[in-house]
């Protein structure tokens, strides 16, 4: 099997299982800029949406994908920016459909929802997972950091007006951070906020990879699960730990290729050399920290591994 450009995984969520990604965008490649994103700065800040890449392309991957037997539970749309930046959305949504019966899920920020055309779109998408971090402008542009051509207002009232209209589930997440906002002020600013949408679930999440920022610090066990319990949400499991999955057969090489998508965890990378019957995790640990393409990040007490 190739190593392919669009699609990466299947890699554990925590919120939908056993995910195939798809990332119809360049790297970092936003209309927000937020201060918790695991992938750093924002360095490409753009709120157009652009056919950045021919719609057959990801589709011929996808197929090349479908002829193996490796399990997945849902396929999930989601950037290492925002994916509903690519012009080429709804095509590669239809063309999905086309392919599999699985459900398809969408990651997004929510802030184009406003679009009615982008709208149309997800209609035919079966899970739409936005998040919603801010309740005004001010803690809108402290958190998320968007594009200048975006206002909290036209954003809430854009994913409002779509999760009346959408018949699909509505997955909405909250990040929450230390001492940004997780004081009982911005809860009750919050619950006002949901009581205005139309959705199915709330997950409550906490920066558990490394942060743009390095002021950003998780909200405790603890604390996440009052506030859980208090917007009527549930609160996401601190630490994934197994199920990535490379068909690369190299086990350096094989990290490199998840880690060029989705960082990992010392803990995490361990999980993956043991399924694979390795046990020279330190040996490839220390190859990792050696390597220069390689980021080695120390959050929360353990270090994580990131390929820039
Ligand atoms: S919306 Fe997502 S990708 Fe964009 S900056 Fe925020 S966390 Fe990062």
């Amino acid at each position: 099997m190739n190593e392919y450009q669009y699609i990466y995984g299947p890699v554990p969520s925590r919120r939908l299982g056993i995910s195939l990604g798809i990332s119809p965008i360049p790297k970092k490649t936003c209309n927000y800029s937020c201060i918790y994103c695991q992938l750093g700065r924002t360095d490409h800040l753009t709120n157009a949406r652009q056919l950045f890449y021919p719609v057959v392309e990801i589709i011929d991957e996808l197929k090349d994908f479908l002829k193996t037997t490796i399990p997945f539970d849902v396929i999930t749309i989601v950037g290492e920016g925002e994916p509903t930046l690519y012009l080429g959305l709804g095509e590669l949504i239809h063309q999905i459909r086309k392919l599999t019966t699985k459900p398809l899920a969408v990651i997004t920020n929510g802030a184009l929802l406003y679009d009615p055309t982008l709208q149309e779109e997800l209609a035919s998408a079966d899970i739409i997972l936005p998040t919603l971090d801010a309740w005004d402008e001010t803690s809108f542009k402290k958190i998320n950091r968007p594009h200048g051509a975006l206002n909290y207002s036209r954003v809430i009232n854009g994913i409002q007006s779509f999760s009346k209209e959408y018949q699909g589930q509505i997955w909405i997440e909250i990040m929450l951070m230390a001492g940004i906002n997780d004081d009982d002020q911005a809860l009750i600013q919050y619950k006002a906020m949901l009581k205005k949408l139309k959705f199915d679930k709330l997950y409550i999440n906490t920066p558990i990879r490394p942060p743009a920022e390095a002021n950003v610090k998780p909200v405790e066990h603890k604390r996440i699960n009052q506030i859980a319990g208090y917007l009527g949400g549930i609160s996401i499991d601190l630490l994934e730990s197994e199920g990535f999955h490379s068909e690369i057969k190299d086990d350096y090489e094989a990290i490199l290729s998840i880690i060029k998508r989705h960082p990992m965890n010392q803990f995490e990378i361990e999980g993956f050399l043991k399924a694979r019957g390795l046990n020279n995790v330190d040996e490839i640990l220390d190859r990792l920290k050696q390597d220069n393409a390689v980021e080695v990040i120390h959050y929360k007490g353990y270090n994580s591994y990131r390929l820039n």
